[in-house]
């Protein structure tokens, strides 16, 4: 145990006297009413009894061991961990949007409805697509939805020997499994040298059981693919669908229309891309958007205008060939209602600023660090650069200490050993949101991590020193969390 969390456990969690409250209740002035059935009532209910003030020092104090955006630089590579505007957040927590109730009828709701209904225009714009649904609750969920999607078309097109699903060897691991989950065999294609999907590869999968494929785009190597439209035009020309992750749109937005280089469909990440803060996991949105083609498939519901009423006129529509619905209500309400707010205060000129200084950040901290990393692929990239921490390994020091050696340092870790295909891998994403000075603060960082790793290895295999608790068990944290505090707790 080491000294915060020993003071933590002194100052906060030994102090419960029994009969001490934060708060007291006013004297009763309504009639008294009788407790429910006593086998509904618990009265060993086993809380700490302390005043409000140590129980907000508790609080304080306990988020203080967090890590956060709102404390520190976080370049997580393919998570987008980008400042989001707090405006964003106090509007969708305003009661006149987090006080609807989803059951409520649809004329109690029209001006929810014009957002999304906005919204859709907005997204259908952005990504060049002509259908949307703003339903899944994640980018796995929009994923999920758009292979089904395709499984449909197929089918519905008498195609069923078409199941193979290609997927580059870079791209994330939720789109292997959302082909499985709709049925499909996945078959991965290669990186070429550059980066690229090896073409001579892709052709060779070509046959009359291709379905289609899932391109991440950029990909998680942080580049953009020199034969994108080469690429869909093979697909297309052997029958296949291909499909967008577009967990990367920041790279892209204002600048690139998905639809126009040739996809058939995607999905977007808004809680990567539009302003909804998503560490630990929180709630996210996911839309799916097509070509025409497939807008008969989309997932229930769509948000339509009725022309002919001049009020009252938003209504939900499920496509005629809808794959159904995803979740029991329309989708993420408070996550769409912040990306409806970031598209408009931004404005067309904001959103193309947003892809620029992306791509700006992370080819600036390319080329300051290139000489200490090494860098795999050494070509511009688009708003993340992938070093791989190979140079230090005689030393015993691995991607993984630098990583820790990092958390030293105030810095968030970047995304270690992924993608899987590059050794000891580092993916960097620095976001439009970060100035300069950030950005040069951890390249001076990544030069002393660098020096350290040579002259005194222990230091940075040893790493973390600083942080409340060092080396975790990060597996069992992930698959075992153990999160809440019991009395009876050894420390
Ligand atoms: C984050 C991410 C996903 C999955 O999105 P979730 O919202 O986490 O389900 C898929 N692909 C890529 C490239 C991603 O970065």
């Amino acid at each position: 145990m080491n000294n915060i969390q020993e003071f933590q456990r002194k100052l906060l969690m030994d102090r419960s006297i029994p009969g001490r409250i934060g708060s007291i209740l006013p004297d009763l002035d309504v009639p008294k009413q009788n407790l429910p059935r006593p086998e509904l009532l618990r009265d060993n209910l086993d809380f700490p009894e302390l005043s409000e003030p140590e129980i907000v020092r508790y609080f304080t104090n306990l988020s203080r061991l967090n890590f956060s955006i709102d404390t520190n630089f976080y370049p997580l590579g393919s998570c987008t961990m980008k400042y989001n505007p707090k405006i964003n957040d106090e509007i969708a927590f305003s009661p006149d949007y987090a006080g609807l109730h989803p059951n409520q009828p649809v004329d109690e709701v029209q001006g929810a409805l014009t957002i999304l209904y906005r919204l859709q225009g907005y997204l259908r714009e952005i990504t060049g697509m002509s259908g949307i649904s703003l339903a899944p609750l994640a980018g796995a969920q929009g994923e999920l939805a758009g292979v089904l999607m395709m499984r449909r078309y197929l089918l519905d097109n008498g195609q069923t020997q078409r199941l193979k699903m290609l997927i580059p060897d870079s791209a994330h691991g939720t789109n292997p499994a959302s082909a499985k989950m709709a049925g499909f065999n996945v078959v991965s294609v290669p990186t070429d040298d550059s980066g690229n999907i090896d073409l001579k590869a892709l052709r060779a999968e070509t046959t009359n059981d291709l379905a289609g494929i899932m391109i991440t785009l950029p990909s998680t190597l942080g580049l953009f693919d020199q034969n994108i439209v080469e690429i869909c035009h093979i697909i297309h020309q052997a029958g296949g669908l291909v499909y967008a992750d577009g967990a990367n749109m920041n790279a892209l937005l204002g600048q690139v229309k998905i639809g126009a280089l040739g996809f058939d469909l995607m999905h977007l990440n808004l809680h990567k891309t539009f302003s909804t803060p998503h560490g630990g996991g929180g709630p996210g949105a996911g839309p799916v958007a097509v070509k025409s083609i497939l807008e008969p498939y989309l997932p229930s519901p769509i948000i339509e205008f009725n022309q002919e009423l001049d009020e009252k006129s938003y209504y939900l529509k499920s496509p005629n060939k809808s794959i159904g619905k995803l979740a029991a209500f329309h989708g993420n309400f408070g996550v769409l209602v912040r990306a409806y707010v970031y598209i408009r205060s931004l404005g067309d000129y904001g959103l193309k600023q947003i892809s620029q200084n992306a791509v700006l950040n992370a080819n600036y901290i390319k080329e300051q660090l290139k000489e200490y990393y090494n860098l795999p692929f050494d070509r511009n990239c688009m708003h993340e650069v992938v070093f791989s921490a190979t140079k230090h390994k005689d030393k015993g020091v691995n991607g993984l200490s630098i990583s820790k050696r990092l958390l030293d340092y105030g810095f968030h870790a970047p995304t270690m050993y992924f993608p899987l295909t590059v050794d000891e891998a580092l993916l960097v994403e620095p976001t439009e949101t970060e100035s300069k000075e950030t950005l040069d603060l951890f390249i001076e960082t990544m030069k002393t991590i660098d020096q350290e790793a040579q002259s005194q290895p222990d230091l940075v295999h040893d790493a973390p020193h600083n942080t409340p608790i060092r080396r975790l068990d990060e597996a069992k944290a992930a698959r075992q969390p153990d999160l809440r505090w019991s009395r009876s707790e050894e420390p």
